[in-house]
Order: structure tokens, then sequence, then C-alpha cells
């Protein structure tokens, strides 16, 4: 048995069967490549989900860990330490000033915090229900699962506290319609990442700026997954100069370590009173400095050009491949979908995998490609090289 295939076994012996059994045990990684148990090798263009961010074992994170490990690992909040400042006022910097910030373990953890923040400002203004978009996903805890679009993994545990109201996505007119002086916030990702990296149409996230000042309504945006660079700019909300009152972030902040934050603006940070809301872990020291190292590499490397320049080449060369299983390529920066022409993702993420090349099915039509920030010009040819022949093994595949 391959050691691969051993590790599989244990797993779901001792897991519960949420996850299924995933098809490989990673054993190692370094740079954008990662080697599973057997020892094979693959370009990794997931990068654990749009969190990598500088890749696998980057020496600024190894070295930042390691000596903040060896400094001081925890606190908890009976007490304050220099990494958790420096990184609450670099991220508010970079978010454009004048606000505040909590920080989490996870992006689940970083919306929770906006969702009691929206509650309190609710109910000092008086305000009732929350609008959120259909297909959108913002956690699996019980109060940002109750603002999750997708009916299959709400409902079988609802009903839920809140009066959340669905919108269909990028639809501004629907939006609008939905959105009244009585509505507490709206929660939006500026472009949908579980849903398969689908972009608004252009404008979108401006309007519901314009809609939540019109009728008071916070504007929370979800950039966990679009945030910290991944399109291209340090947040996703700056391509359309929009600035939500509240903005949570995860996944790529920490570039593996768990730490999430959400930072809130102008008259919203000081919502919270003392005891309002807490975290043993959030702001950890090994977290904080982990996120710092991500921050400073990105500006100190230019990553933000990177993953712009590097996420054209890609999608250019996946436009132009003309295969009768592709229909074509969306997204913006290093955060793309490959969108299929049928409901084949599974055999076309196995495909690649064989191919040695780590994708997602993130929809039944759609591969996800969120890579390493640091991805070269040379590994996304890669890819679009070794593609047709992806996309021909899954044809095989699904006839046989
Ligand atoms: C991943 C994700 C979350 C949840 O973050 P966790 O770290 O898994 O708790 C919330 N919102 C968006 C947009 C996400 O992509």
């Amino acid at each position: 048995m391959s050691r691969n295939d051993e590790l599989r076994a244990r797993y779901q012996a001792a897991f519960m069967p949420n996850y299924g059994v995933p098809p490989l045990a990673l054993a190692r990684g370094e740079g954008v490549k990662v080697w599973d148990a057997d020892g094979n090798a693959y370009l990794d263009l997931i990068a654990g989900i749009a969190v990598s961010s500088l890749g696998h074992g980057h020496p600024a994170l190894v070295e930042a860990v390691s000596a903040q490990a060896a400094a001081l690992a925890h606190t908890s909040n009976l007490f304050l330490h220099e990494p958790e400042i420096r990184l609450a006022e670099r991220l508010l910097d970079l978010a454009g000033g004048d606000g505040k910030a909590f920080l989490t373990s996870s992006g689940t953890e970083a919306n929770e915090c906006a969702l009691k923040l929206a509650i309190k400002y609710g109910r000092r203004t008086g305000r009732s229900y929350f609008v959120a978009t259909r297909n959108g996903f913002h956690g699996r805890s019980m109060g940002a699962l109750s603002l999750t679009g997708k009916e299959s993994i709400r409902e079988p545990f609802g009903p839920f506290a809140l009066d959340v109201r669905f919108v269909p996505y990028g639809d501004a007119d629907a939006l609008e319609k939905a959105v009244t002086g009585d509505c507490v916030a709206v929660f939006l990702e500026p472009t949908q990442g579980e849903a398969g990296v689908v972009p608004p149409p252009e404008g979108y996230f401006a309007a519901a700026r314009r809609i939540c000042d019109a009728t008071g309504a916070l504007l929370v945006g979800d950039e966990i997954q679009s945030g910290i660079g991944r399109t291209g700019a340090w947040f996703a909300f700056q391509h359309e100069g929009a600035r939500p009152d509240v903005l949570t972030l995860a996944k790529g902040l920490g570039g593996g370590l768990p730490v999430g934050a959400c930072l809130a603006f102008g008259e919203h940070a000081d919502t919270f009173a003392k005891g309002d809301h807490g975290s043993t872990f959030g702001g950890n020291p090994i977290a904080a400095a982990a996120a710092l190292a991500v921050l400073t590499t990105v500006e100190k490397d230019d990553l933000l050009a990177n993953a712009q320049s590097v996420g054209e080449i890609l999608a250019n060369g996946v436009a132009a491949i003309d295969h009768p299983l592709l229909k074509g390529i969306r997204g913006r920066g290093l955060w793309r979908a490959l969108v299929l022409t049928a409901e084949r993702s599974a055999a076309v993420e196995s495909a690649a995998r064989a191919a040695g090349f780590l994708v997602n099915a993130v929809q039944p039509d759609a591969i996800r490609i969120a890579p390493p920030l640091i991805l070269t010009a040379g590994q996304a040819r890669l890819f679009v090289d070794a593609l047709p022949g992806v996309l021909d093994a899954a044809q095989k595949e699904n006839r046989s």
C-alpha cells in the first residue's frame, strides 16, 4: 500500500466524514512546489485555498514564525504585544486609515466580529434585517452560516436567529430594492469565491457603496478570499474605489498561519464597548508575526504587480486554448476559474493532479486556480501548456 493510501485509510477512521477523504497526503513544500507522502511532486496552484500567499517554506515566513515562537508564542488578550499592534497599524494603513481592528484566528471569526458589530449598530439605529447574496459564502458558524447564500449548506442547520434576505449576486437593481432604511447591513464579497470565482459586473461594489450610503445600511466587505493581493490589489474593493464600512480578512493574510482581521472604519471603529467581544487566540504573536512577514514580503517583492502580470499570462494562455471541454476563464490577478462546458470539474481536477498540478474543482463546472502570489510566468506557462492534455484525459475518464 502506498504511504498516501495508508494515511488516507487512517484519516478515514479517525476523522468525521464532513470533508470526505482528501485525495493526497501532502508532506512538504518549497516555493510553489509540494510533495506528497509518496514523494510525488506537484505545482501547487490552489495554495491551501488562497492561503499560502508566499508559497511554501518562504524564508521570511519561516524566520518570522521561528523567531516569534522562540521569543513569545502567546499572551492572550490579558496582555498586549508589539507584533499585533504593528499588524493592526499596517492593515489599517493599507486599507486607507481612519479605522480600528479586531484580530481573529480565522475568516469565520472575522465575519462573526463584523456581524456582532453590525447587530450593535442595528440596535442603536432601530434596524432589523440583513442582506446577503445567493451563493455567497461567509463561513460555517451559526452567524456566518446564516449569511451564507447556498441553501444546501445553510438549510440543514436552520432556523437561524437573524432575518437575512438573499439577493442575486451582481444585480445592483435587486440590491437597491432589497436595502431599505430598515436594513442593518449588507454582507458582500467583491467577487464570489466559493461560488466559483464569480466576478460581478463592473461597478457593482461601488453601487453597493452608494446604496448603503443612501439608506444608512452598513456595507461589510468580505475580503477573506479576495484580500491581501489575490486580485493584484491589496484589497479588491480598491479596484472600484469603494471602501466598505467593515472589512474582513483572513486566508492569504497569514501565509499559512491562522490569522484573520475585522477592520471597522470611521464612526464604526468604536462600536464595541469593553467586554463586547473577544478571542483567546486572536492576534496571537506567532500569527501576527507571520502576517507581518506576508505584508512586508508582498510589498518588498512587488507581489501585487506579479499577481497582475502572471495572472494575465495565465488568463491569456488559457483563453487561447480551443478545447470542447473548456468554455473560458474568469477572475482577476492570481484568482481565476476555468469554466467548463460540462459538469466535469472533478475529472479535470484529478487529471490535473495526475499531470502534476494541484487545482480545485470549486463547482461542478468550474476549476479554481489560486496559486501562491510568487508564481512565475514560467510556472504559469507550464500549466497552460499541460492543460489541453489534462482536458483530454478528463474527457476520456468521463466517457469510460
Ligand atoms: C474561506 C472564507 C470564509 C471562511 O473563512 P474560514 O477561515 O474558513 O473560517 C468566509 N468568507 C469567505 C469569502 C471565504 O472565502
